[in-house]
């Protein structure tokens, strides 16, 4: 499970950063790629990685802001153009299948695959023996979602050596033992299943917020995330500017943070005032509150390791 980002600036694309996406790539996990957002120019970032359009199945939209959506009539075109076959779903404010399917229309798009939408709401968007994506309003203005994606808890594994210290060996009956409460050997005795699968391993979560003005009771929907991706337009001194334009800033970002209790913070969504020479100064106040902070920048990759 590997958080890519591909677009880490704030309102307009600067040299040093593009609007923005970030991709969460979950190729060991169930083979595909969630977009968070698409700017303009997403699928020009794209091109720069190892990310496959047609493995993208999900997208998510924080928000309608042009920053945000201009990229997806034209990654959605290209998806085809690429042998994108599968369906393509995505999620975002009421007005998201307005806009796409106004834009493809306009423009006499035909996608070769099939696209569903989702107009989310406060609550569970999407659920699969794997995952649950959970949405909570933020305060920006126009409605703004952030997503909350949370790994359901991983089976424990069979315990093959404790079989072994009792004599039962690697067969069919390993198979039957991990799936059955209990099984009956064929000298009658009987072993439970619970005795011989080692604890579960917990899944991972990852949220990601859209813009927002700082809103500390968040701090649960954020609550104990392995990696909390936070919009940081300003630094801590403009903080009045932030409210303003309904946005935050490193310092803001990183109370909830630590009021969430969350492993990783990164900040992303820079304003184009701040150039790379900066981020030091941005991650040191936010470090200030919370100290396991980075700064995105485009192309910033991180792997969020499995629990053990
Ligand atoms: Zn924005
Ligand atoms: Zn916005």
């Amino acid at each position: 499970m590997r958080l890519i980002f591909l677009g880490t600036g704030a309102g307009v694309p600067s040299k040093e950063r593009n609007v923005s996406s970030i991709a969460l790539e979950m190729q060991q996990e169930n083979g595909s790629v969630w977009l968070f957002d698409c700017g303009e120019a997403t699928q020009h970032q794209i091109l720069r990685t190892n990310i496959r359009p047609r493995k993208i199945d999900k997208i998510f939209i924080t928000h309608l802001h042009g920053d945000h959506i201009y990229g997806l009539p034209g990654f959605l075109s290209s998806r085809s153009f690429q042998n994108g076959e599968s369906a393509l779903t995505i999620y975002g404010p009421k007005g998201i299948r307005e806009f796409v399917e106004t834009s493809l229309q306009i423009s006499g798009t035909r996608l070769a695959y099939p696209l569903n939408f989702v107009e989310v709401s406060d609550g569970i968007t999407y659920e699969d023996e794997q995952f649950v994506v959970s949405c909570a309003k933020l305060d920006h203005g126009i409605i703004s979602y952030g997503y909350r994606i949370v790994e359901k808890d991983l089976p424990g594994q069979l315990q093959p050596n404790k079989l072994k210290d009792i004599g039962v060996h690697p067969g069919p009956i390993y198979k039957q033992i991990k799936e059955m409460d209990q099984v009956q050997l064929e000298n009658g005795e009987i072993l439970y299943r619970k005795d011989f699968i080692g604890p579960e391993k917990p899944g991972r979560i990852v949220t990601i917020l859209g813009d927002t003005r700082y809103v500390p009771t968040l701090d649960e929907f954020v609550r104990d995330s392995d990696v909390l991706v936070h919009e940081s337009t300003f630094e801590q001194s403009q903080e009045e500017l932030a409210y303003n334009y309904f946005h935050s800033t490193t310092k803001q970002a990183a109370l909830l943070a630590k009021d969430g209790q969350v492993k990783k913070l990164i900040l992303t969504h820079i304003s184009s005032r701040y150039q790379d020479d900066s981020n030091d100064h941005l991650r040191q106040e936010a470090q200030e509150t919370f100290e396991n902070t980075s700064i995105a920048h485009d192309f910033f990759e991180i792997e969020i390791q499995a629990k053990n």
